[in-house]
């Protein structure tokens, strides 16, 4: 038995074994060195400094066109599957940048948990605190490393508080850091009862453990000098006083984070917290569909999508669908329905991210995530079955909030634009709306970097110079109700209506009355910002 803190029925040993998570954080403060460290520790690579490569889609356009250039490593970094004692982990990447938070939230459907980096110098930054949020929506466990502790760092009593005052989460300690900054020594192991030592002199060497009776142990005193040991003391004392004890179905419930003090790039505390996921991060859960919740341990096979990738070859233009296995066991072969389309699919060449490589997945088990190469069938949102017709909810589109008319640099070329945008439609790389009257098209994105971006990659991936114009519309709002009463609405306001990539109408404006409007004289109608993906 693996010993877990379990809020389900006894999995198989394989599912059980499997945490799927991914690590929240603001720019900068260490979620690629961490990253990096599981994959040192999880054998998945042999050196430190590989994952760097992989770059980001933060900071600026260059950085992210570089990493366009390198679909291949980013493809691979987008998630990562490796082994670290009895588990197996599934970590998922989240793009950094702010602009992209739609494609983040989307990524949040496929994990069970998450890892939240904060910076011991800068407590919690506003990056952290949205996609902290986002976790709060699904009640996702969350659990907590605090980096750069060997650097001038907050007391530790105001970096736990200040967790709990501004994400609202009991937070309770699971190491305690000894000295700050130059003096910063190591942990003490509150769950455990060990002192963990970190080793200046080596970043790559794991901390030296050293077991001990408590904190009276007279052992302490051959490590720690007598002032920071007397700290110590006290400090632990009024921790265990006043903050809450480690209760691991809270932390299922996503109602308390245990947090890790450490260094990332002294690889200090990585492999507590790595244990402390296996320990006490959740086994693959129970996936919301329609008509009937997922568990994980049906016999029968089903996954969804949760994004897609496409162009990772220019020269192919094939695309790459990132499926979380909802249940059962997959084999390499297997024919799954598409239930979406109601197809059949022989998924014969599924890829396992392992780190550094794509290799092809021969089996793969509930929380795993897979790589399906496709022609464009597979579609964010889009669920895959043994054959019953179940569709995993829960996958969110947003309303874009900026939106510019976009149109190609030579007007021949209207017809290959068309079919670039509904491509990064697909992808989920920006909103493509067609007017009900005019031509071209209206793309829509969540923050003004996407438009660089999609503009670099029509001309990169298709040859098109493209030109993006102001658009007379500043919202977007899908439009809901009966077929009739839509089709009634959209022809008494068809300067307003476009559609989107899959055909539904959609009502924009440039001034909020003009939806105050709608709401009062088409009651038989609704308007929202969301729409889910399907
Ligand atoms: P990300 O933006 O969250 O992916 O952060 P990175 O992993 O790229 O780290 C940002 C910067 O902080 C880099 O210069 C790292 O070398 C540095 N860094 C990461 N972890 C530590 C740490 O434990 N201590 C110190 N002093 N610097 C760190």
């Amino acid at each position: 038995m693996l010993d877990t803190a379990s809020n389900r029925p006894v999995l198989p040993p394989e599912i059980a074994r499997r945490r799927t998570f991914a690590i929240i954080s603001h720019p900068d403060a260490g979620k690629t060195t961490l990253t990096e460290k599981f994959l040192l520790y999880g054998g998945a690579i042999q050196m430190a400094g590989q994952v760097r490569a992989k770059g980001e889609a933060r900071r600026t356009r260059s950085d992210f066109m570089k990493m366009e250039q390198d679909r291949g490593i980013s493809v691979s970094a987008s998630a990562m599957s490796f082994d670290f004692d009895k588990y197996r982990f599934n970590l998922v990447d989240t793009p950094g940048h702010s602009d992209f938070s739609e494609d983040t939230y989307r990524t949040l459907t496929a994990v069970d948990a998450a890892v939240m980096v904060i910076d011991g110098a800068k407590g919690v930054e506003s990056q952290t605190q949205k996609l902290f949020e986002v976790c709060r929506l699904r009640d996702l466990p969350i659990l907590t490393f605090c980096n750069k502790m060997d650097r001038e760092s907050r007391d530790t009593f105001d970096i736990i508080d200040e967790i709990q005052e501004n994400l609202a989460i009991d937070v309770t300690p699971a190491s305690w850091p000894i000295g700050v900054g130059r003096d910063f020594l190591g942990c003490y192991d509150l769950l455990n009862d060990r002192l963990e030592l970190m080793d200046r002199a080596d970043r790559n060497k794991v901390a030296e453990s050293v077991n001990i009776e408590g904190l009276d142990d007279p052992l302490l005193e051959k490590h720690i000098p007598a002032d920071l040991l007397a700290q110590l003391r006290e400090e632990v004392e009024m921790a265990r006083e006043l903050l809450p004890t480690l209760v691991p179905q809270s932390v299922l419930e996503g109602h308390m984070t245990p947090i890790w003090f450490g260094s990332a790039i002294n690889s200090f505390g990585v492999k507590e917290l790595m244990k402390g996921i296996g320990k006490y991060g959740p086994e693959p859960q129970v996936q919301r569909a329609e008509p009937r919740e997922i568990s994980p341990e049906e016999a029968k096979v089903s996954g969804f999508v949760f994004k897609v990738q496409a162009n990772m070859d220019p020269k192919h233009r094939d695309r790459v669908a990132f499926v979380r296995m909802a249940s059962g066991h997959f084999h390499r072969g297997m024919k799954l329905t598409h239930v979406r389309t109601k197809k059949p699919m022989a998924i014969s060449n599924p890829v396992l991210f392992l780190a550094a490589d794509r290799e092809l997945a021969e089996e793969a088990w509930a929380g795993d995530i897979i790589g399906i190469p496709n022609h464009g069938q597979l579609r964010i949102g889009d669920t895959l079955t043994e054959g019953e017709a179940l569709r995993v909810t829960g996958i969110p589109s947003f309303a874009p909030e900026l939106l510019q008319n976009v149109r190609a640099g030579d007007p021949m070329k209207a017809k290959h634009l068309e079919k670039a945008l509904m491509q990064f439609a697909e992808e989920g790389a920006a909103k493509v709306f067609k007017p009900m009257i005019g031509a071209g098209f209206i793309v829509g994105v969540v923050g003004a970097l996407q438009f660089e971006v999609l503009g670099s990659r029509i001309e990169l991936e298709y040859g098109l110079p493209v030109r993006f114009e102001q658009s007379q519309f500043t919202s977007a709002r899908w439009v809901h109700g009966t077929k009739d009463a839509v089709e009634k609405f959209a022809q008494a306001n068809k300067q307003h209506i476009s559609y989107d990539n899959d055909g539904d109408v959609v009502f924009m404006t440039r001034l909020q009355w003009d939806i105050d409007r709608v709401v009062r004289d088409y009651p038989e109608i609704k308007l929202s910002a969301t729409k889910e993906m399907m």
